[in-house]
């Protein structure tokens, strides 16, 4: 019953075989030269997974969320940093469109999104602000006119110097004494080629992901017009965490995939090399490691279907997601650690992909929420169940 489809089946087939033939043979090498892959995207926009869930009354497959956790696993288990490519201009970038867009802002911006024609950025993360987002900086002026002024900057910004679509945080509102801080803030979308006062910061070197671009935005009197405002004015921060509360499903199923790329290929090597004149992997110190990958991966991949149904089902998913994306990015960075230890010296060299895979993952446990973060999520769930429990008895 958790088998794939038939119609899952017929997309994950197309995919893998697109994987096998154009990205798989250039995925080191773009690691290496950290060279962003233009073509693979815009190929991968002709295939419709740049608008997986992007309705198809907007150029989307409209797909529900198991089939693109899926196809997350099978792209990060090639290739971590177009994984995240693929992530985030689907998640962040389209999702918060669909999220809060107006119907005349998505028919203006998902079409050219959802084939690649033009790539999706999603900006909220800043110097001073990470975890703490509603601690953002940029502040968006009003005019007379109804134009919006916006200064500020971002960092850490997947896409942020390829990207041809923006969706911007800023406060627009001062906290008011008494209110959350996290109120008086407000979104922002526009095409890179249509604003002035908008340019590309420095772009980050990275332990890993290395061919996916990571860049900061940098914002000087940027006018934007008055549509470009994204959901309701100074209300954006709940629109954030419904967009990141899909995008976790996303990032755990890219640590689950590059976790199981880890594990797959530990397991055919422990099998294959030989020390003391026997296999590895027959020693239970290596068959044990690789029951605890497996059997983790496995529990992983239930986290995230269980997150993706609940939100396909228009249940909340918040808590679900939460759990998926800790523990999947967890377990997955886990599986790469130990394939290098199962690899020895061979997972230390660049000759094999493990300290690629490990390098490319560690970033799921920090991106879109630390696991921090999550316990956070979870663990303040519990604790307002349980005050109701005891109000309640
Ligand atoms: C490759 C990459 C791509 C990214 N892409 C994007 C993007 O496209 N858009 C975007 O907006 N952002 C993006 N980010 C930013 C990312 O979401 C942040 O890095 C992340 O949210 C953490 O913020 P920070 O780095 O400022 O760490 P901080 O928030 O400073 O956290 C530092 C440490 O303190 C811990 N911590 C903080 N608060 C608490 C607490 N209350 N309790 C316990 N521990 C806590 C954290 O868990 C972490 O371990 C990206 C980052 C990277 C590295």
């Amino acid at each position: 019953m958790y088998d794939p489809t038939p119609d899952q089946r017929v997309i994950l087939d197309a995919l893998r075989n697109f994987l096998r033939t154009r990205v798989a043979p250039g995925a080191a090498e773009r690691d290496q030269t950290g060279e962003f892959p233009l073509d693979l995207a815009r190929e991968l926009g002709e295939m419709g997974v740049m608008g997986a869930q992007t309705p198809e009354a907007y150029g989307g497959s409209e797909l529900d969320t198991a089939t693109f956790a899926m196809i997350i696993e099978e792209i990060a288990a090639v290739d971590g940093s177009l994984c995240l490519t693929v992530a985030s201009h689907n998640s962040l970038c389209q999702g918060h469109i669909l999220v809060a867009g107006t119907e005349e802002q998505k028919r203006r911006f998902l079409p050219d999104l959802a084939s690649a024609r033009k790539l999706g950025a999603w900006g909220l993360t800043e110097p001073a602000s990470g975890s703490d987002s509603g601690g953002l900086a940029t502040r968006a002026v009003q005019q007379d006119d109804g134009s919006w002024v916006l200064n500020g900057s971002k960092n850490f910004i997947t896409q942020g110097s390829v990207g041809g679509t923006y969706v911007i945080l800023a406060r627009t509102d001062p906290a008011r004494p008494g209110r959350s801080k996290n109120d008086g803030i407000s979104a922002f979308v526009f095409n890179r080629d249509e604003v002035q006062g908008f340019s590309i910061g420095r772009k980050e070197d990275k332990l890993g992901l290395r061919s996916s671009d990571t860049a900061q935005l940098i914002f000087e009197d940027m006018r934007l017009p008055e549509d470009a405002l994204l959901g309701t004015r100074g209300q954006a921060f709940k629109d954030v965490m419904k967009v990141l509360d899909g995008g976790r499903i996303g990032i755990g199923a890219m640590g689950l995939g590059l976790g199981r790329a880890a594990f797959e290929f530990a397991a055919r090597y422990a099998s294959e090399r030989e020390q003391f004149g026997q296999p590895i992997a027959m020693n239970q110190g290596i068959g044990f490691k690789l029951a605890d990958m497996d059997t983790q991966l496995e529990a992983a991949r239930l986290l995230i279907r269980k997150a993706a149904d609940l939100k396909d089902a228009g249940r909340d998913f918040t808590v679900a997601a939460a759990r998926a994306k800790l523990f999947a990015s967890e377990v997955g960075v886990r599986a790469c650690d130990e394939a290098i230890q199962i690899l020895g010296g061979y997972g230390y060299v660049k000759e094999y992909p493990v300290e690629r895979f490990w390098r490319d993952n560690r970033l799921t446990r920090i991106g879109e929420g630390t696991s921090e973060v999550q316990r956070l999520i979870i663990s303040r769930a519990i604790i307002a169940k349980h005050k109701q429990d005891v109000v309640g008895a």
